[in-house]
């Protein structure tokens, strides 16, 4: 067996994650390879902070970039903050808040599930009821853009609950940031993870995560050490705090942050406000087209993600037959349904790189024709 070099097609994606990554985004990928403990690096590294920093609206001393896809994120928020004593309310309207739920019963905490109805909006009212219920819960974690689902839930309104009740936050934005209004510090969010390659159109793999001083005081006054030797934050941040005492704790993917880098200084140049705009603007475009196509949306519209877009198959459509087709004759990858709308809906994403004219133009004339066949 002889092997050669792997070429990929050049696709548009247009689904749930990876996004299309951009040409100067992937030449940073490209560029030499350093030592993760070299000067220079380290030296990006603050900046990847900083620039973390202003995409979560934060000042949040313990915002980084963790080594690991946002699974991991989740996880460290997790395993970080919570111990068996604790009691976590959990809202789950989605596939990601099954995730979160199943990551406090294998820490072994108390769970209370809050289940709300898939593509909706996560219930403010069903929060504060179940925390009056609860007056021993001490967090509240809730996914804010459920990208299995396609709905955005109101994180300030629940973050302000939570507080009242005297409860830390945990919050998924993995596929909010930098595709629509998230702001860290005025909301109170204590635990925020993020990831890669939604949003911020960057390869797959690294995680932006952020612990609010609040959060960081419970982390450290733990009197058990955190069950993952590799997420334990206070171990990973001695690694991303600077004043020349970095501890090694493992090798950074060098290149992938570079990338992140590159793609967090494009999120700023664009402007925060104007990337979320964007993002509003094209989904405008498409939900109109998909109209025209007799596609009606999942989520109500005032509960709708612009980055992730989820509209009914019509009845007799062959779900895998379209798709294929979008694939084989346009390059162009649409998001299959998952967990309850698998065979169900389509999920269309405009997620950061990808949230352009061009693509919305490309994905409406393909699945015209995909349908016309039909
Ligand atoms: C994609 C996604 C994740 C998981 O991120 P990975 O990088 O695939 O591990 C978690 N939560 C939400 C809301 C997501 O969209």
């Amino acid at each position: 067996m002889t092997y050669s070099s792997f070429i990929p097609p050049q696709r548009t994606l247009m689904g749930p994650g990876p996004s299309d990554v951009s040409q100067q985004v992937l030449s940073a990928l490209a560029r030499p390879t350093i030592g993760h403990l070299d000067p220079l690096f380290i030296e990006m590294m603050d900046e990847v902070k900083c620039l973390l920093q202003y995409a979560f609206q934060t000042r949040n001393e313990m915002t980084l970039a963790l080594s690991a896809p946002g699974s991991a994120g989740m996880e460290a928020c997790f395993v970080n903050l919570i111990t068996p004593d604790d009691t976590v309310v959990v809202c789950q309207n989605g596939v990601f808040g099954s995730r979160m739920a199943e990551n406090v019963k294998r820490i072994g905490a108390k769970l209370v599930l809050i289940e709300g109805e898939w593509g909706r909006a996560v219930s403010t009212a069903s929060l504060e009821a179940t925390l009056s219920k609860h007056p021993e819960a001490s967090i509240v974690a809730f996914v804010h853009a459920e990208t299995s689902t396609g709905a955005r839930s109101d994180a300030k309104t629940l973050c302000e609950i939570a507080q009242k009740h005297d409860c830390l936050t945990i919050v998924d934005a993995v596929t909010s940031l930098g595709g629509c209004e998230l702001r860290v510090d005025e909301w109170g969010i204590d635990a925020i993870y993020a990831g890669s390659q939604k949003c911020l159109s960057c390869v797959p793999g690294i995680s932006p995560i952020s612990f609010s001083p609040k959060a960081v005081e419970v982390i450290k006054s733990r009197t058990t050490t955190v069950q993952s030797w590799f997420l334990d934050q206070s171990l990973v941040m001695s690694y991303w705090s600077g004043e020349g005492k970095r501890a090694y704790h493992h090798t950074a993917p060098v290149n992938s942050l570079y990338a992140l880098h590159e793609s967090l200084i494009m999120l700023k140049n664009e402007g925060l406000e104007n990337a979320w705009q964007r993002h509003q603007n094209m989904h405008d475009l498409l939900a109109k087209g998909l109209a025209k196509l007799g596609l009606n949306f999942v989520v109500p519209e005032n509960e709708r993600l612009a980055q992730l877009n989820t509209v009914y198959i019509p009845q007799g459509v062959d779900d895998a037959k379209v798709r294929h087709f979008l694939l084989n004759e346009y390059n162009l990858e649409i998001g299959a349904g998952l967990g309850q709308f698998a065979g169900k809906a389509w999920r269309i994403g405009l997620m950061g790189y990808g949230a352009r004219k061009e693509n919305v133009a490309l994905c409406l004339a393909a699945l015209k024709e995909a349908l016309a066949f039909e």
